[in-house]
Parts: structure tokens; sequence; C-alpha cells
């Protein structure tokens, strides 16, 4: 009980101190933040960090955003409550959760089955029913729900795949970290009727994207 209590209380600390402070806005965003219960999705030995201002290590040498970067992709994707989208990288599932308490339904998919399989069970614990994945190469996308109102990638790639792009709507969003292994620039793409438009989010750090379209 007395745990319960403190984790809620670094939760509200985390929406105060890491994302209003950095100009996080959007109210969805900052109602998902504050009731995702954060720590479920963080391993037995670390539920201490589960709220800290950093990444944290799962399974697989993968990692599970900072709060801060989970947030910043949320707001840049502009998503709603009739919005469909699709997640690259499923990992802990914490930022699928995120995205499904905004969204009318997230696709996700990921690359090890171990991941999806804790990630998928945590969850269906939660109650999700608007969340769905699969074990695949994500850079491929997920051509069967298309086209997306919006995509994230949350894993960096070399270059945008393009069937990411082809698989939106138009007028649809794409974030996505783009760069070499060491850092790379988080991008936010835009498909207009005949072009793609491209905005510059800022610097940052992933794990990174393998596949067809991403890291051989
Ligand atoms: N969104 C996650 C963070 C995941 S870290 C969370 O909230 O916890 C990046 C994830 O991308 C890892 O789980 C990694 O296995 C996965 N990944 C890497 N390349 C991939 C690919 N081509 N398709 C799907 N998943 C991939």
């Amino acid at each position: 009980m007395e745990h319960m209590a403190s984790h809620e209380k670094a939760r509200k600390a985390m929406v105060e101190r890491q994302l209003l402070t950095r100009g996080i806005q959007d109210p969805k965003v900052l109602d998902a933040m504050g009731k995702v219960e954060r720590h479920r999705f963080i391993p037995e030995n670390l539920q201490e960090l589960a709220y800290a201002d950093q990444p944290l290590p799962i399974d697989r040498q993968q990692t599970i955003s900072q709060p801060y970067i989970v947030a910043l992709m949320s707001e840049a994707l502009e998503v709603g409550e009739n919005d469909v989208v699709l997640e690259i990288g499923t990992g802990s599932g914490y930022q699928a959760a995120i995205l499904a308490e905004i969204c009318k339904m997230v696709y996700t998919v990921e690359k090890y089955p171990e991941l999806l399989d804790t990630a998928s069970s945590i969850l269906r614990e939660i109650g999700y029913e608007n969340v769905i994945g699969k074990t695949d190469d994500g850079t491929l996308g997920w051509p069967e729900h298309q086209p997306y109102d919006a995509i994230m990638v949350t894993a960096g790639a070399p270059n945008v795949p393009k069937p990411l792009i082809e698989q939106l709507k138009e007028g649809g969003r794409l974030v996505i970290p783009v760069g070499d292994n060491t850092s790379q620039e988080m991008l936010k793409l835009t498909r207009k009727k005949d072009h793609v438009t491209e905005q510059r989010l800022g610097g940052c750090r992933f794990v990174p994207l393998r596949g067809e379209h991403g890291w051989k």
C-alpha cells in the first residue's frame, strides 16, 4: 500500500518536473503520462527508478525511453481519440499504453517475441482492448491495417523507411529518430498530397532499428 502511494507520488512529480517544466503542453499526453503506471513496465530490480528522468534497460539489451522522450514523441504525433496509430518497437509496451490512452487503436510491431509477449501480457492485465501487437520487421510497417493517422518509431534508423511513409494517410505524421549509431535527430514527417514535409525536433539517442529498411 505504501509502495503504491510512493509510485503515485513519483508519477505526479515526473509529470510536473520532467514534462511541464520542459514544455509538454498537450493535455491528452499529460493525462496519459499521469495515469499509466510506468512501474508495471519496469523490471523488478529497477522499481525505485521507475519514474526517474532517464531511460532504463529491459530484456534483450533494449531500453524503455526516458519519460520526457515518450511525452515529446507522443505530443509530436498530434493524435486524438479518432486516430489509428502504428508503433514500431513495442519494447516494454509503455509507449503503446500511452498511445492506447489517447487513440482509438494502436498497432505495434516488435522484433523480439519475448519482449512482445511480456508487453502484451502487461497491456492485457491493465485492460487495454485497443492495442494489437505482432512480432515482425517493423521497417516494413504493417500493411494490413494501413493507412495510419500517425506512425511512431521508437528505435534509431539510418534513414526513413519508405514503407512507413507509404502507409500514412494524407496529412499523417511519422515521428522517427534518424542518424548514426551513436546519436540521432528526432524527425517529424508529414505526408502531404504529393510531397512530404520535415521538421527537426532535436537530438536524441536510441537503440538501433534493425531490419530490411533499418540497420543490417
Ligand atoms: N517503445 C518502447 C521502447 C523500445 S526500444 C517502450 O516504450 O518500451 C526499441 C525497440 O525496438 C526494441 O524493443 C527493439 O527490439 C525494437 N526493434 C528494433 N528493430 C526493430 C524492427 N525492425 N521492427 C520492430 N521492432 C524493432
